[in-house]
């Protein structure tokens, strides 16, 4: 309980209610960055009492731009814009009643509601997200997150809402500065590395304050952009490795349409993608080769790869070989582009889609045996049968059985294996539960192994039609995969 009866009771909790603390809260963590670069410091432990009031007054004074405005998308009105899908109900904003008010009096509505209750009124019970004192009961007007009663921001009846101290609120106040507010939602992005968190939200905040002067927009945005943006910031992030999963949440706390949507790209995605971003030509080529593997008819390269890291990722490494074989069809040849792509997609196996470091040796060394064999012959057949069989798991079989004949009546005693395909090759690409990506893995590397061979095949220009049939078959991701 707070002691109203001490005289110093103002000066002591006014203090405390002004010194902004991290919580478990993903929309009070961004509320509080994007608060420390509204007063223009680097994190929230460095806002003193000062600056938090400066920030705090800034947004209020923000809020004050639509007072003299009529309509939303008139010069000024992009909080009014902003407001509906974030403070519904607000009086003297987004209240109904606001039109029949004159702008004095919605100013002074705006300036009660961004001010400290008293604190002879306040509720006696601790801050939802701090536990220090609340200075009141906050709901659905305060609280910036849609969805429903669950997410605690709507006051059912007969209830006096979350109880929020004012440093807390006023997080809370300050989120949407930390979000992407376009096209009608709240974009937030949220990461419990700290370093990579403030620097995310300081640049939203930049990029909120810079729409505050073009205007709301409610364009509708392009595919997958909002995915795409949090790719775009991993990429750039330019300190130190990311350390932690990075979170999008998208939401909406509009009366018309709440809800709240999250999507996680894993912190070891986070970390394979800042390393595309290096220096070397050959990782940006790289890169770039991987964008094309992604890109569909209507929809470009980076927005299908931002969109399948957050929703399915091995499917950027199928894609990525399905890319290969097309190649290797019109080219009727191991394609420039598997050399290119070799790095990025054996560290995307590795790093992403979690394979075991002597498993990935196992499929490699297993490539390197087949394409040996395969390029002692140079018809198009053997290689356009081994295409044929990765499609089916019983194709697959006889085919690695019947070749692991030739491979012992033939091979040489020169230190090769004497066996093609061991007991645990086997088990990587019929039983392991990644037998389907080892698969895909064992068909990229073994045209890799074909290309560094310099292996063409003779007459190639007259099976163009088989081979590319054949191509376009394996391409086709099989029969029988996950
Ligand atoms: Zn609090």
């Amino acid at each position: 309980m707070i002691d109203t009866s001490n005289p110093h009771a103002d000066t002591v909790f006014d203090a405390e209610q002004h010194r902004v603390l991290l919580t478990s809260s993903p929309l009070q963590r961004i509320g509080a960055y994007a608060l420390a670069a509204l007063a223009q410091v680097k994190t929230p432990d460095e806002l003193t009492v000062e600056r938090f009031e400066s920030a705090v007054g800034k947004m209020t004074d923000h809020l004050k731009t639509t007072v003299t405005v009529n309509e939303a998308t008139d010069p000024g009105g992009f909080w009014l814009s902003a407001g509906y899908g974030l403070w519904p109900n607000v009086d003297g904003l987004t209240h109904p009643s606001r039109k029949r008010k004159p702008q004095p009096a919605r100013a002074a509505l705006l300036e009660d509601w961004r001010t400290c209750p008293p604190v002879e009124l306040w509720p006696g019970a601790p801050c939802a997200y701090c536990e220090r004192a609340a200075c009141g009961w906050f709901g659905k007007m305060d609280i910036p997150l849609g969805a429903s009663i669950e997410h605690r921001n709507t006051t059912a009846p007969g209830h006096l809402g979350t109880p929020l101290c004012f440093a807390c609120v006023a997080c809370l106040w300050a989120f949407p500065y930390g979000c992407q507010l376009a096209g009608g939602r709240v974009a937030a992005v949220h990461s419990w590395d700290e370093q990579f968190l403030g620097r995310t939200v300081r640049l939203a905040v930049d990029r909120t304050l810079a729409a505050m002067v073009a205007g709301y927009s409610k364009a509708k945005l392009g595919p997958y952009a909002r995915e795409r943006m949090v790719l775009e910031q991993v990429r750039d992030y330019p300190a130190r490795r990311i350390t932690a999963d990075v979170e999008l949440m998208v939401l909406s706390n509009s009366n018309r349409e709440q809800f709240l949507h999250t999507k996680l790209m894993s912190q070891p995605i986070a970390r394979w993608l800042r390393t595309t971003r290096s220096s070397k030509p050959e990782h940006r080529a790289g890169y770039r080769t991987l964008l094309t593997a992604q890109a569909s008819k209507d929809i470009d390269g980076e927005a299908w790869l931002a969109k399948r890291l957050f929703t399915d990722p091995a499917v950027v490494f199928y894609r990525s070989v399905n890319f290969v074989l097309e190649r290797f069809s019109s080219r009727k040849a191991p394609p420039d582009e598997v050399a290119v792509l070799a790095p990025l997609l054996y560290s995307y196996c590795r790093e992403v889609l979690n394979m075991e470091t002597k498993d990935f040796d196992r499929v490699l060394a297993l490539a390197d045996r087949l394409a040996s064999l395969l390029s002692k012959d140079n018809r198009p057949g053997p290689v356009q049968g081994f295409l044929h069989a990765t499609r089916t798991t019983n194709d697959l079989y006889r085919w690695l059985k019947s070749e692991a004949i030739s491979w012992q009546l033939t091979t040489p005693s020169n230190g090769a294996p004497t066996v093609l395909v061991s007991a645990l090759d086997y088990r990587l690409l019929f039983e392991d539960e990644g037998w389907w990506s080892h698969r895909r893995l064992l068909v990229f590397a073994v045209l890799e192994a074909l290309a560094n061979r310099g292996w063409v095949p003779e007459g190639f220009e007259d099976q163009v039609i088989d081979m590319s049939e054949e191509a376009r078959d394996a391409a086709s991701e099989g029969e029988d995969q996950p």
